[in-house]
């Protein structure tokens, strides 16, 4: 049998290099189920033998140990800690009790503020006299990264504080966060580009914090929330608990998470942890590792302090069982994306993950199979995170039998059966064919989706008739049908077919940025479209610009600029542009945005549930508009739009004396 003392030191190791791979790597080398389950291992390990206890443990550490790296460090003015966890509701249970045990009563006076655990990466903002001074990383929790010229990048970190009543110097604490959208975007674009992809949004968000260069940072989908500060000394402070902390926080214009919730019980506690879990989490648009509760009176809190540097006795994690699950990959599937890239798709024995059931799951590239050492039969875990496509941790090699089969790259399309191809500088393997109908299939999908050139009712499926029938190749073609000349298609009615052939012509006038967008250039994603359209105003522009006037443009590095260029110099590009144009399909970009829109200079706050409009609309219509839509309210708010079950948005513009209108009055003021 291992003596403890050799299992202590096993498992400091294993934790220590994975803390590494996880905090400066940005690349987790296990699950965090796993890293839990050896962290409590080796915590119940040294309370049971006093004499293995060593302040340089990870259990008494924050992050990992600060390495030499491009970023300059920063001090923190006050360390930043961890926090406990709690897996379940006895775990929960014992901490209240701990609470009770040191305040008495005390604590039910102010009860308990329950937020949002969100799961990206901490930073810790310094302001002084309400102007951003440093931003960095929690590092090991008194030395951090310097990231200032990253977090500039981010819209949501203001540069100065609105308001008043802030201390001459504060650091505020919060999260860097992407929303699952933003990094599914951004990794369909990676792939695209032959890029490789990131593991999930907190490793992403981590890893765009510490890029060398701000114009990359700037690239990436980062948002952020606030929810903690700190202050050395003991200045007067305009709140007195958590959450009043968050409504000025608010006002100050840093944005809050949603969904926090003010209790005064444990029942109530645990009520809101199951709710989080049942139906908060899984519509979120970003992903949340738990809740946190913490107890609301601010002189509380000081009176329990921290354990070990470390950890507030304060507050504490409520942890989510995993979204993880184990099941056998039974194959390993090829799909053509519109560019050509060839990514391999994994064939799962049917599992349930997180309430839904996954028979599919990314595997992103072929390289990450070898490096992973996948094999067909294998038992592999799955893991899936909120709406994230489901993903493939790795394999569990214990359960091998010796009856798995190696998976084999395509050599040719599994579409057109052309060789592959495969660029030196890239990850992806790719179909060089242009007319590979799997590539066509894919690009005009592309051509019709949302972001794009948002033509309703036309499914892949539908598409798909379409170009079997030979009546479509290209995006081109769209324009050429008629309701007749589709009305005979597969469950297609008249009334369908009239319908669908409005939706086509009504995309005609859609701006120039999403067709931009819906062409589907290399390294052009929506956000570059649109900035390209304003630059350039005119596809004529784009087309003709020389290089050079591309690599000028703040925002498109020198791989874009080059990219569209020799887009815009293949003459099927051109042609397919010309058709494009002689169909009546709009070729430049309305210039509202900014300046003339009858919302121009205006910032808006959204809040609750609207009767017609989805948020993504409506935030769509503000700025086409010339509007602007943040997510706090503050005194810098002209307008607070509210629907049903509206929360703490309204009453803090009702506080503030922010006019507040309804769906009908916005589109009234839209011109709609
Ligand atoms: P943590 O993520 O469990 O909790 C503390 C952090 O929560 C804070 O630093 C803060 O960044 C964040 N947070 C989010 N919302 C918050 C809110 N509303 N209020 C306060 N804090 C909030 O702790 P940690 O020290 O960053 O990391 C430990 C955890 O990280 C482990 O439990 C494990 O799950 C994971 N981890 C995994 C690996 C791995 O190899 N997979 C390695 C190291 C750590």
């Amino acid at each position: 049998m291992t003596s403890p003392a050799a299992r202590a030191l096993v498992l400091r190791r294993e934790l220590e290099q994975a803390a590494h791979a996880y905090y400066v790597l940005d690349r987790p080398s296990m699950s965090d189920a796993a890293y839990d389950r050896l962290f409590r291992e080796l915590q119940a390990l040294e309370r049971d033998h006093p004499e293995l206890r060593d302040a340089d443990s990870p259990t008494s550490r924050v992050g990992a140990v600060v390495t030499e790296s491009h970023l300059a460090k920063h001090a923190h003015l006050v360390p930043m800690g961890s926090l406990d966890n709690a897996f379940d509701e006895a775990e929960l249970a014992e901490w209240a009790a701990r609470v009770r045990k040191l305040t008495g009563d005390a604590v039910d006076a102010d009860g308990y503020c329950c937020e949002l655990k969100i799961d990206g990466a901490a930073i810790s903002l310094t302001y002084r006299d309400g102007v951003l001074e440093t931003g960095a990383t929690r590092g090991n929790g008194s030395v951090g990264e310097d990231v200032t010229a990253n977090l500039r990048t981010i819209p949501d970190v203001p540069r100065h504080l609105d308001g008043a009543g802030w201390p001459a110097l504060i650091e505020i604490r919060g999260e860097v966060y992407m929303t699952f959208d933003g990094f599914e975007r951004m990794n369909a674009e990676r792939v695209a580009a032959g890029e490789p992809v990131f593991a999930n949004p907190r490793n992403s968000a981590a890893g765009a914090l510490r890029q060398k260069d701000p114009q990359e940072t700037a690239r990436r989908p980062l948002r952020f929330f606030g929810y903690a500060f700190a202050v050395p000394g003991a200045p007067e402070l305009p709140f007195r608990t958590q959450w009043a902390l968050l409504d000025t926080l608010a006002g100050w214009g840093i944005p809050t998470a949603p969904h926090r919730r003010h209790t005064f019980s444990l029942e109530a506690v645990h009520g809101w942890a199951r709710d989080l879990e049942a139906t908060v989490r899984p519509a979120l648009p970003f992903a949340i590792d738990g809740g946190v509760v913490k107890v609301n009176a601010l002189t509380l809190q000081g009176e329990l302090g921290v354990v070990g540097g470390r950890v507030p006795r304060w507050a504490i994690a409520r942890k989510f069982a995993p979204d993880l699950a184990e099941t056998t990959l039974l194959d390993v599937e090829v799909q053509v994306g519109r560019t050509g890239a060839l990514t391999p798709r994994a064939v799962l024995a049917p599992v349930e993950v997180g309430g839904a059931t996954i028979t599919y799951a990314t595997l992103h590239n072929f390289d990450l199979i070898a490096e992973k050492d996948l094999r067909l039969g294998d038992t592999v875990q799955v893991k899936r995170a909120g709406e994230v496509i489901p993903q493939v941790l790795g394999p569990v090699p214990e359960r091998r039998t010796g009856a798995e089969r190696a998976v084999e790259a395509p050599t040719r399309c599994p579409a057109c059966e052309t060789p592959v191809a495969r660029d030196e500088a890239e990850v992806a393997l790719y179909c060089p064919n242009v007319a590979c109908p799997g590539r066509r299939l894919e690009a005009l999908a592309h051509f019709t989706s949302r972001d794009a050139m948002d033509i309703r009712g036309l499914s892949t499926q539908r598409l798909e008739q379409l170009v079997a029938a030979g009546l479509v190749t290209d995006a081109a073609d769209l324009y050429t049908l008629s309701a007749e000349a589709i009305a005979g298609l597969d469950r297609l009615g008249e009334r369908s077919a009239a319908q669908l052939i409005a939706a086509i012509d009504a995309s005609r006038a859609q701006p120039l940025s999403r067709l931009l967008n819906a062409l589907g250039v290399r390294h052009v994603g929506a956000e570059s479209a649109k900035l390209l359209a304003r630059h350039f105003g005119t596809m004529a522009a784009l087309v003709d610009a020389p290089v050079e006037a591309l690599e000028a443009l703040h925002g498109v590095g020198d791989t874009m600029a080059a990219a569209i260029h020799d887009w815009a110099h293949t003459p099927a590009v051109r042609d397919l542009v010309t058709r494009l144009q002689a169909a009546g399909v709009r070729m430049d970009e309305p210039q509202a945005a900014g300046s003339g829109g009858p919302l121009a200079g205006f910032k808006l706050v959204l809040t609750g549930t609207f009767p017609t409009l989805s948020r993504h609309d409506a935030t769509a219509r503000i700025e086409a508009a010339g509007g602007k839509v943040t997510s706090a309210v503050s005194k810098a708010t002209d307008l607070v739009v509210a629907g049903e079950e509206a929360g703490s948005k309204l009453e803090k513009a009702q506080q503030l004396g922010i006019p507040v209108i309804d769906e009908a009055e916005l589109l009234r003021r839209l011109g709609a």
